[in-house]
């Protein structure tokens, strides 16, 4: 959609920090991270949410739960959490669909153990 800030991240207008990428789905850096390790997942076309998502979404739903599967294990990561927020009820401000990958806290406690 023209003036969704997603998809020019899809397209490569808008910069960001990119994890992994492929026709389909991109995995970047979330700007304001959450949690030690913040990733986002969103597919390249254009969906505004959960909410919206239609009968032939299956195969794209299917991929970025993989993707963020992949993106945690390459990130070192053995547990995680994957969030959808759907809707300004949910705390969806942008309205592309995406997939929140939020992780990272053991390995932090592990650090201060050791430290
Ligand atoms: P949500 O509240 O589920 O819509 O989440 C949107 C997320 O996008 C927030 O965690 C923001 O920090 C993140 N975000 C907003 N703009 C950018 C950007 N340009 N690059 C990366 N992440 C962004
Ligand atoms: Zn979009």
């Amino acid at each position: 959609m023209a003036d969704c800030l997603f998809c020019k991240i899809a397209a490569g207008e808008i910069p960001s920090d990119a994890v992994s990428e492929d026709a389909e789905v991109k995995v970047f850096k979330d700007i304001h991270p959450k949690a030690p390790v913040h990733l986002l997942v969103i597919p390249k076309m254009h969906i505004e949410s959960i909410a919206h998502l239609g009968n032939d979404h299956n195969d794209i739903i299917a991929k970025l739960i993989y993707a963020a599967k992949d993106a945690a294990s390459r990130a070192g990561m053995k547990g995680y959490k994957l969030v959808f927020n759907v809707g300004r009820e949910g705390g969806q401000v942008i309205d592309h669909l995406h997939l929140h990958i939020l992780g990272g806290w053991a390995r932090d406690e592990q650090k201060s153990l050791n430290a």
